[in-house]
Formats: C-alpha cells, structure tokens, sequence
C-alpha cells in the first residue's frame, strides 16, 4: 500500500506528521526524501507534536542528530551535510536507531544500505507555492501497519 497526501501550507503538513507520531512506537524508522524546502523538517515538527515533544524542532544539519523526550525519545537525523557514511556511527546511530526511541533521517537516500530492515519511506515534493505532494512507501510488515493506521481521506 502507498499513499499520497496533497498539503497545503506548513500546518497541514504538521498535522500530517502529528497523526503518524501519535501511532509511532519504540524502534519505528521514518526515512525523509526530498529537496532542500520540500518540508521534511515541518513534518517532523509535527511528528514531535504527536510524540508529546514539548521542545520546538529545528534542523540539526550541522549536528547530524538530536534527541527530544516525548512519550519515546525521538532522534531526529539530517544527512544533508553527511560527506563520509562513517560519520554515522561518530553519533551513535547503529545504537538508537535499534533502540527505545524512533528515528526519523532527513535525507535518507544516502545512507539507503544502513536504513534497518523495516521502515516508512516519505518522499516529498514541491507542487506549488505552498503545495506539496507527500509520497509514504511502506518497507516491511511494520511499516505497512503504520501507514494503514496514518490513513485518512485527504
Ligand atoms: P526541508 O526540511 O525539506 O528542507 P523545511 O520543512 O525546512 O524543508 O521547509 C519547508 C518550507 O516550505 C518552510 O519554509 C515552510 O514554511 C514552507 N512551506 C510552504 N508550504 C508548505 C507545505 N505545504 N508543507 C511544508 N512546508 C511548506
Ligand atoms: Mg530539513
């Protein structure tokens, strides 16, 4: 199952984001595609939001990752300025993307081989000033029952 979501403006991708946070559980893994302002970082704002993260979420490209404490801990990845794929493990990912928490990787096709076996692909694209398309390609059995619990008409 795929699906597809139009957003229009920043806060119905947060809302978008906020309805898959709420369903998250400790180990899930969302990979983030798409171009610079495709709005992988609004996204998961909202994912915060329903994770309960009482922190406001900014881009942590010049760290790779930060973690917040909501209902789990969220470890959020921006690969943006990854140059070597060993910088990864400098940041501990093997350790908490196998954890307690969820991770959620902003530009995630470059390290596609170090994704786990089981994740949520969600690809966004610029449609409009304000439009974008939001693309979710399920990647195992887990997966497949976090997007059909995401579900909602658009
Ligand atoms: P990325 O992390 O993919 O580089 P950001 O989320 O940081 O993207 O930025 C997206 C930009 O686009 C923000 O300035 C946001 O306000 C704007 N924007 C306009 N329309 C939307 C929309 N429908 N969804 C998400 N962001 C949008
Ligand atoms: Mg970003």
């Amino acid at each position: 199952m795929t699906d597809r979501w139009t957003t229009r403006g920043p806060a119905q991708t947060r809302a978008l984001g906020k309805r898959l946070g709420a369903t998250l559980a400790p180990g899930d893994t969302v990979a983030l595609c798409g171009d610079l302002g495709s709005g992988k970082t609004t996204f998961v704002q909202g994912v915060a939001l329903g994770l309960g993260v009482a922190e406001a979420v900014t881009s942590p490209t010049f760290v790779l990752v930060r973690e917040y404490r909501g209902r789990l801990p969220l470890y959020h990845v921006d690969l943006f300025r990854l140059d070597h794929i060993e910088d990864l493990e400098m940041v501990g990912y093997d350790e908490f993307v196998s954890g307690r928490g969820v991770t959620l990787i902003e530009w995630a096709q470059k390290m596609r081989e170090r994704l786990p076996g089981d994740y949520v692909e969600v690809t966004f694209a610029v449609t409009g000033q304000t439009a974008r398309t939001v693309v979710a390609i399920p990647h195992g059995p887990r997966a497949e029952q976090l997007v059909r619990q995401w579900h909602t008409p658009r």
